[in-house]
């Protein structure tokens, strides 16, 4: 097996991981293709790989450390150099995510642009003046929330991430959410719902219009889909409908007295 390719494996299984999947059923001759190994009971299925597979680094355990920030800051400190997929080959720069690490509301968008690229911050270009107006909408001020993004690079042209890229990524995501712990999240557009959803199809059969506005949990936090700024920019009559969304979000903060 190629290096990419397992790299490849090791991160989907990380994100399996990250989801609280621990075993998995696999075949003997999968075991020996990952491992190069043959393993004693050939030819019955395994529950799980005699050997385990070459692991990618993954964020530290950070369950131990107090303080949302330092916290925060490990899992930077862990996502390093990150080389774990193709879209570090024309990234500038990581962005992580920035806000308060004490954020009730968090809002996730898709992965960088240009502009948030060049600036290693997120949402800071034209769709990002229309997440901030928003946010302001609902009453706060963009550093009391938390921003982040599924892919932490930027994808070249401004495509879509790759579901590859997108599964490389979440474990951070993952960690961000674990460590703010959020009273509600803002999931902006469909590669953002997708990823926290994981609903069983297909994302070419999957719609944000048809999702948006429908609650749903992302580990026992609410999660309230609607579209990508992006979007609104395009089709103005659209921010109507986005602020009825995350207004809800925010009521539902303030009914669960989530708001510090
Ligand atoms: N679009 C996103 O999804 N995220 C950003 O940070 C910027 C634009």
């Amino acid at each position: 097996m190629s290096d990419e390719l397992k790299q490849g494996v090791c991160g989907v299984l990380e994100y399996l991981s990250a989801m609280g999947i621990d075993y998995l059923p696999v075949s003997q001759s999968s075991i020996k293709a990952v491992s190069g190994k043959q393993t004693a009971a050939a030819g019955k299925p395994a529950l799980k790989p005699a050997t385990p597979p070459a692991r990618i680094p993954v964020p530290a355990a950070t369950a131990y450390n107090p303080d949302k920030e330092a916290a925060l800051k490990a899992v930077r400190a862990d996502i390093g150099d990150c080389q774990r997929c193709a879209l570090s080959c024309e990234r500038k720069n990581i962005v992580f995510g920035e806000g308060n690490p004490d954020a009730r509301i968090m809002f996730i968008g898709e992965a960088p642009g240009r502009e948030e690229d060049m600036q290693a911050r997120p949402f800071v270009g034209e769709a990002g003046q229309q997440l901030t107006g928003l946010i302001e909408k609902l009453g706060f001020r963009r550093e009391d929330v938390y921003i982040a993004n599924i892919c932490k690079c930027r994808p070249p042209e401004n495509r879509n991430p790759e579901e590859a890229e997108t599964f490389a990524c979440f474990p951070f995501l993952n960690e961000q959410i674990r460590i703010i712990s959020p009273g509600v999240i803002v999931a902006l557009g469909k590669i953002a719902t997708y990823s926290l959803m994981k609903p069983a199809l297909p994302i070419t059969k999957f719609s944000i219009l048809r999702e948006r506005g429908k609650w749903f949990g992302y580990n026992g936090v609410p999660v309230m889909p609607t579209t990508h700024p992006a979007y609104w920019l395009r089709n103005r009559s659209d921010k109507h409908q986005v602020l009825k969304e995350a207004q809800e979000a925010a009521a539902k903060l303030r009914a669960s007295k989530g708001e510090r």
